[in-house]
């Protein structure tokens, strides 16, 4: 059984009373918006320390002055200048580059929202990690190509992981960490993205306009795709079998449209337990960010007889085979999870670029796979190298798929 977020309880829950030091990794992204949002609801709760970005500068800065940000990164260097322009006159600290990503992860903060989207959350998440913070993690690439070491440090640092993706978040909410063992199941469910009812034959001339055009969640463009080609519930398989105390084989997937039930914990005796809610991201992360109390949001309140009825669908795994690969990478282990997140994120880029079809992106990731030998990964220096080969093998593997 793997480790996971079984022993929060034992961590020192609250060094400060109700005030809170915030930093938010991916601040200008939809979560990063999202949890500011909260955060300006209630001012007097929580100082901001560091805010960062990859390379919009105009909505870090307004941020930044905004919420009295003590520090803004913009991890693209050469946005450094535009930055100090425009917190000229104010005495928040600009910097860029990754090793001031780092930087801000390593400041003083209590809560740590991780939103950076993609591999390149892993360094400044772990840096959180290691200096004992509680982290709220919607970065779920993270965990999925580092997710054995960044438990190993999250439990070596007495560091809390609190889950945001809004089923690892209702799991939390309903999993009985005291006896883990009279869990039978856990069932994610999904949405299916906005094709699942489709015929795979519409599928080959889907845009990335259509794609990211979620039916009920306004998330970031890779998400977005990730959830069209199902791809996102299966990293979230590989997210969850780290974060859980559960076995490979406990982890299930069904669709379900209306985005009500958020995921399901069932138990030996037949009970099964679950986390409804509109769906709106503030509800999840206030989880984290109230945690261990529950707090206010402005989201709008759960009315099921407005809804009407709830479906539930078994997911089409030839329609979308990225399941399958995600079971098979679960399966497998080692460096695998950590090819399979490398290449999606390369083949998700391709798409978004024009440069692939939209079904090319589950068969990059396996083509990928296939062509680089699994094997067993023994540090993060070992997980860097093969993201590193990875997206270097699927990249070349996409001159291959070009429209
Ligand atoms: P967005 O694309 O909306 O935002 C991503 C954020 O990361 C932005 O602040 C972006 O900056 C920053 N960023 C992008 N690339 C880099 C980089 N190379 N280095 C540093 N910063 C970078 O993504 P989302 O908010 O939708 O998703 C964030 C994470 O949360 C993802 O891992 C996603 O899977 C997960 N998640 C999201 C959900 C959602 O509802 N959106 C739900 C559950 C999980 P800039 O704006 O400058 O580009």
């Amino acid at each position: 059984m793997n480790i996971g977020v079984r022993d929060i309880d034992r961590v020192n829950l609250s060094s400060s009373g109700d005030h809170k030091t915030i930093t938010v990794l991916g601040s200008t992204g939809s979560i990063g918006c999202n949890t500011l949002d909260l955060i300006a609801r209630e001012p007097e709760k929580y100082t901001v320390k560091a805010l960062t970005a990859n390379s919009n500068v105009a909505e870090l800065a307004k941020q930044a002055k905004e919420h009295k940000a003590e520090m803004a990164v913009i991890a693209d260097d050469s946005k450094l200048d535009d930055l100090k322009t425009a917190l000229s006159g104010t005495n928040i600290i600009a910097a860029a580059g990754k090793d001031a990503l780092n930087e801000a992860a390593d400041m003083p903060a209590d809560w740590v929202m991780s939103s950076i989207v993609g591999a390149a959350g892993l360094r400044p998440t772990l840096t959180a990690v290691r200096r004992g913070a509680t982290i709220a993690l919607a970065n779920k690439e993270c965990l999925v190509c580092a997710g054995e070491f960044m438990m190993e440090q999250v439990d070596a640092n007495n560091a809390t992981l609190l889950p945001v993706d809004s089923e690892h978040n209702a799991i939390f909410q309903v999993f009985d960490f005291d006896e883990a063992e009279k869990v039978d199941k856990i069932t994610l469910t999904a949405s299916g993205g906005p094709f699942w009812n489709r015929d795979v034959s519409e599928l080959g001339d889907i845009t990335p306009e259509e794609a990211v055009k979620h039916p009920n969640w306004s998330m970031g463009a890779k998400i977005s795709v990730d959830s069209a080609t199902m791809m996102n519930k299966g990293l979230e398989l590989i997210e969850a079998f780290y974060m859980f105390p559960v076995e490979k084989d406990q982890l299930d997937i069904i669709i379900h449209p209306q985005s009500i039930i958020h995921s399901m914990v069932s138990y030996i005796d037949g009970s099964v337990l679950a986390q409804l809610g509109t769906p709106d991201m503030r509800i999840p992360i206030s989880y984290t960010l109230g945690w261990p109390h529950r707090i206010k949001t402005p989201s709008k309140k759960l009315d099921l007889t407005e809804i009407g009825k709830l479906e539930f669908i078994k997911p089409d795994e030839v329609k979308f085979p990225s399941i399958n690969i995600t079971r098979e990478v679960l399966q497998k282990g080692g460096s695998a999870p950590t090819i399979l997140n490398a290449s999606n994120e390369v083949a998700v880029s391709a798409f978004l670029n024009g440069k692939i079809r939209f079904l090319d992106i589950a068969k990059i990731v396996g083509h990928t796979l296939d062509k680089i030998t699994v094997h067993h990964m023994n540090s993060l220096s070992d997980v860097h190298d093969v993201d590193e080969e990875a997206r270097i093998v699927a990249g070349e593997i996409i001159t291959g798929f070009t429209k």
